[in-house]
């Protein structure tokens, strides 16, 4: 009896060892095609809700890899099922398809010379944001995974999901319209993964965070009405003016006031005001729009209250009225790690990459629409270093620039992590 426990115990601990090294000698094996497909991806972007080349280079791999492929999903999302035939859970693994309207700047052999038309104009295309490296780096993790589908139990479903970056005016798309359209459903999706390449993260490194690691977006627009007036007689008017450049004010104090800053970040930022037509006249009215982030829950309701509050109290006391729209069109939510899975998987992280190299993050007050996802599932959000280590942090050109560049080097981390993830979730579960 206890030597067949021990047999066991050891049988186990083998193959627990086993599956991480097979999973770096099967990433070392793909390393240079899962570069290939990258510098194809980053050669031909493609902007969002547009990604129609790119989706079927994605679905034509999918179906050579023999997996039940969806494609047309939120337009141009591709989706690929592989069963293991055992029950078991179902992970969903995530990747963005979209580029940008930059015009890349640099030599590489493989820099796009693409263009495409966004909201009627015609711009460079690039993938300054690194989404070619997260598609090549997913393709490389399906491709292991059917390889090692004998140890699987349950369902993977690999999401390559379009305009991450937002759609084109007049247009919905990316994260949001996908679980609309029942991504995460049939099978149904017990736990997602997804990962960002960081220009500013050493190659080899993972940053990770518990709760909240991106922000949710809520911009908003507030109108001010007063009473029109000649310039030279203001006691005739009902200023909007200066009633706008006391809201202005007060709404910064909702956050160094209001909100409990030592648990999370926020920020409330107005970003355009326009009232007012020459300098003689106090304007009947002013318009401002602009953007709240925040990282947790309790500090967003509280600037869904706090902030038409303030709007109000100033306004009435100027004998102003104003109206406030809060969310102006799309917002997000937070991108938020479910605490008990970061928890759970924080060990895959330490095993594949090193403890040495695995960060808890900061958060950051950009978005991401991966967000959609963890509303519906427990899911993780990762970054994945891609700078090269001789750059310094500071001088490595950010995302979303015509300078930005990821190394090659940074995938092999993402593509095991994605496959280790995996593994071990169905391992847990
Ligand atoms: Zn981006
Ligand atoms: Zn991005």
């Amino acid at each position: 009896m206890r030597y067949l426990s021990l047999l066991a115990l050891l049988t186990f601990g083998a193959l627990a060892d086993n599956h991480e090294s097979v999973v770096a000698q099967k990433a070392d094996a793909i390393e240079s095609q899962v570069i290939q497909w990258r510098h194809h991806f980053h050669q031909y972007p493609e902007l969002s809700n547009r990604e129609v080349k790119t989706a079927a280079y994605i679905e034509k791999y999918l179906r050579e890899l023999g997996l039940d492929v969806t494609t047309g999903v939120a337009m141009t999302g591709v989706v690929g099922v592989l069963d293991s035939g055992k029950p078991g859970p179902v992970v969903a693994l995530r990747a963005d398809m979209d580029g940008l309207p930059v015009l890349e700047d640099n030599d590489l052999p493989y820099r796009s010379r693409e263009r495409g038309e966004f909201n009627g104009n015609d711009v460079p295309v690039m993938h300054a944001c690194g989404h070619d490296t997260h598609m090549a780096m997913l393709m490389g993790a399906a491709s292991i995974l059917v390889d090692m589908k004998d140890q699987l139990r349950g369902q993977v479903k690999f999401i390559f999901q379009p305009a991450e970056e937002g759609s084109p005016e007049g247009e919905r798309g990316g994260a949001e319209v996908m679980v609309e359209e029942g991504v995460l459903k049939n099978p149904d999706v017990d736990a997602i993964f997804g990962l960002h390449i960081s220009a500013d993260t050493d190659v080899g490194k993972v940053r990770w965070r518990e709760g909240g690691i991106m922000a949710a977006v809520d911009p908003f627009k507030i109108v001010v009405k007063g009473k029109q007036a000649h310039g030279a007689y203001p006691w005739l008017s009902v200023d909007p003016v200066t009633t706008s450049a006391q809201i202005i004010m007060a709404l910064q104090t909702i956050v160094s006031r209001e909100l409990k800053l030592i648990d999370d970040a926020a920020v409330i930022t107005v970003g355009a005001i326009h009232g007012g037509n020459r300098s003689n006249i106090i304007p009947m009215e002013v318009e401002m729009v602009g953007t709240i982030r925040t990282l947790n829950e309790q500090a967003r309701e509280h600037i869904y209250e706090a902030l038409p509050r303030k709007v109000k109290g100033i306004a009435d006391s100027m004998r102003a009225t104003a109206e406030v729209t809060l969310p102006l069109d799309y917002n997000y939510p937070i991108t938020y790690n479910d605490p008990a899975l970061m928890k759970k998987m924080l060990s895959t992280l330490n095993r594949t990459a090193g403890e040495e190299n695995v960060i808890n993050s900061k958060p950051v007050t950009g978005a991401e629409d991966f967000s959609f996802f963890q509303e519906e599932v427990p899911g993780v959000y990762l970054w994945v270093g891609g700078k090269p280590l001789d750059v310094k942090p500071e001088d490595a050109p950010a995302h979303h620039t015509p300078e930005f560049y990821v190394d090659d080097s940074g995938m092999k981390l993402g593509v095991k992590l994605l496959t280790n993830l995996t593994l071990d979730y169905m391992q847990q579960h």
